[in-house]
């Protein structure tokens, strides 16, 4: 079982730190996210203890969890963000992240998005194509500015990872070809309001074998020392995120020092700082969901259902990439049972587990959703009409609410009769 230093059994009760998680759910109701902050300080220095000796600097990845709590702590520990949008790159700034320390990416820009990270002043935008390379010249030259580039290379590395998170393979939209990087660099030449600092990647998630950064890693150091040759500036090398994370205790996560011991030799010699942007690394475990069971039912094959009040629309991840989460009881049982874990939404996909041991719990009881701090609360949906979840975190016996459930009025808002 994942019993980890955040979320442990005290007695037969989950808690995460000091705090009960059965008395989180009466005073804050369910389906519930808790965030240990403690987990995401910890992630954050175990990330910065590997790349000690590569100067660098870490950039999260807020796409993994937005809410603005999440990005001030990590901003308050030195951290800088990589956004992805104009909405992200809103919610960073209202957490109070320096635009100096703000990367803005995204394979589809809107002119608006790019005037917008312009005006902030971000430190670098990464254009991922040659017409993206055109609009922000324009727009930069509208706002009398220059914008700092990163030119996002796709290295034509295919990681092995779910199809849905891969993403430096030349099948897939991110980045800009090998072969086209003469045409860009001879049309930087004639694109007066950008300077270009940075070369980047980001070659997919949940990338468990350090090999594929190395062979990425290669290429990009390829193309830097071209650039070098050819007198562009270069300051940073971006090597993106995807660090792996445990999901399943029985398929553990390469320790980052791994993937640390790899890429400091490769990358000191280049003598540029070095970009990270994990996302998934810092959040995945920090944060379980908390659900009520609702109903226990089982059909004439002997098959055996728990119906919680937490669904898809909470948690995607088993429904979109059919990943593994464990499932604990809030309150351990002896007896065990073998039953699917689903949600109220009407989709079969609607499912946390299935077939799977689980502590007998009764209705009304409690299961924790463990992991669901990466790609879960901002993957979340009204679809079914369901009302986003709270979000709470817990700093050793502290509680704060960081997130209100939504409400029926905040469902119809935005609509005109
Ligand atoms: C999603 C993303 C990341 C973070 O990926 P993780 O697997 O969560 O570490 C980093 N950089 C870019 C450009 C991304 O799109």
């Amino acid at each position: 079982m994942l019993d980890s230093n955040y979320f442990h059994y005290s007695g037969s009760t989950l808690s995460c730190d000091e705090v009960r998680l059965d008395e989180l759910a009466t005073r804050f109701g369910t389906p519930l996210f808790v965030t240990s902050s403690k987990s995401l300080t910890d992630s954050y220095h175990a990330f910065e203890e590997a790349f000690a000796a590569l100067p660098h600097f870490t950039c999260y990845s807020v796409k993994a969890n937005y809410n603005l709590s999440v990005i001030r702590s990590f901003a308050a520990l030195g951290c800088g963000c990589d956004v992805n949008s104009g909405g992200e790159l809103y919610r960073s700034l209202q957490a109070g992240v320096d635009p100096q320390k703000i990367i803005f990416a995204g394979v589809g820009k809107k002119p608006e998005e790019i005037a917008y990270a312009l005006r902030s002043g971000v430190l670098m935008l990464k254009a991922e194509s040659i017409s993206e390379l055109r609009a922000i010249n324009r727009i930069a030259g509208e706002l009398q500015k220059t914008a700092s580039i990163a030119l996002r290379i796709n290295p034509n590395v295919t990681a092995e990872t779910h199809p849905y998170i891969t993403t430096g393979d030349s099948k897939e939209k991110f980045g800009i070809d090998e072969a086209e990087l003469p045409e860009v660099f001879a049309l930087l030449g004639q694109l007066p309001n950008l300077r270009l600092i940075a070369l980047d990647m980001h070659i997919g998630s949940q990338i468990f074998d350090p090999e594929y950064f190395v062979a990425a890693t290669t290429k990009l150091l390829d193309i830097f020392n071209a650039t070098k040759s050819l007198g562009f500036p270069i300051e940073f090398l971006d090597i993106g995120g995807g660090f792996p994370v445990t999901y399943d205790p029985l398929k553990p996560a390469t320790p980052i020092t791994h993937f640390a011991e790899k890429l400091i030799p490769m990358l000191q010699p280049a003598g540029v700082k070095v970009i990270f942007e994990p996302g998934r690394y810092l959040v995945a475990n920090a944060s379980v969901l908390l659900t009520r069971v609702l109903y226990k039912k089982s059909n004439h094959t002997g098959k055996e259902f728990f119906v919680v009040d937490a669904g898809m629309t909470e948690l995607i991840r088993p429904a979109l990439y059919h990943s593994h989460h464990e499932i604990l009881a809030v309150t351990s049982h002896e007896k065990t049972i073998v039953a699917d874990v689903v949600g109220p939404v009407c989709e079969s996909s609607d499912f946390f587990a299935r077939h799977r041991v689980l502590d007998a719990v009764e209705e009304g009881e409690l299961f924790a959703v463990m992991s669901a701090g990466a790609y879960g609360a901002v993957m979340s949906s009204n679809y079914n009409g369901r009302l986003r979840p709270a979000e709470v975190m817990v700093t050793g016996s502290e509680v704060k609410l960081i997130r209100q459930r939504e409400t029926y009025e905040q469902l119809v808002v935005n609509e005109l009769l």
